[in-house]
């Protein structure tokens, strides 16, 4: 594999150098993330709507460097593109919804009170 050397502006996808799961083996664009790492990213048809992807997974690719912005809202329009690892077959997936998912957890509680059964313990 190689370093692939196209303007990343020629192109509405933006090539990286082709990097390798170590978890399933399937490929992805690896890039730099400006902090001296690097992220697997999918490869995809096109990039996805930032407002359908959850906060925290939004990767944005910028000059080559892939960032990931945590706290802002997308722009309207905006799209992204996600890490490999969110859709990686051999990884557990990630808690996407952290608020919804304590959500559920909580009825799972009130749940087993209405039903006269005894709360579950944590974990
Ligand atoms: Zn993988």
């Amino acid at each position: 594999m190689g370093v692939v050397n196209e303007d990343p502006a020629s192109s509405g996808r933006v090539p990286g150098e082709s990097g390798v799961c170590s978890a399933c083996g399937l490929t992805g664009d690896l890039l730099p993330t400006g902090n001296g790492g690097s992220i697997l990213l999918e490869r995809l048809e096109s990039e996805l709507p930032s407002h359908m992807v959850p906060a925290g997974y939004r990767w944005l690719v910028d000059g080559g460097v892939a960032s990931c912005p945590q706290g802002v809202e997308p722009k309207p329009g905006e799209t992204c593109r996600i890490s490999h690892g969110l859709v990686c077959p051999e990884r557990e997936p990630p808690d996407l919804w952290p608020r919804l998912a304590k959500r559920r957890e909580e009825n799972r509680q009130r749940m087993r009170r209405m039903r006269g059964l005894p709360d579950e313990a944590d974990g």
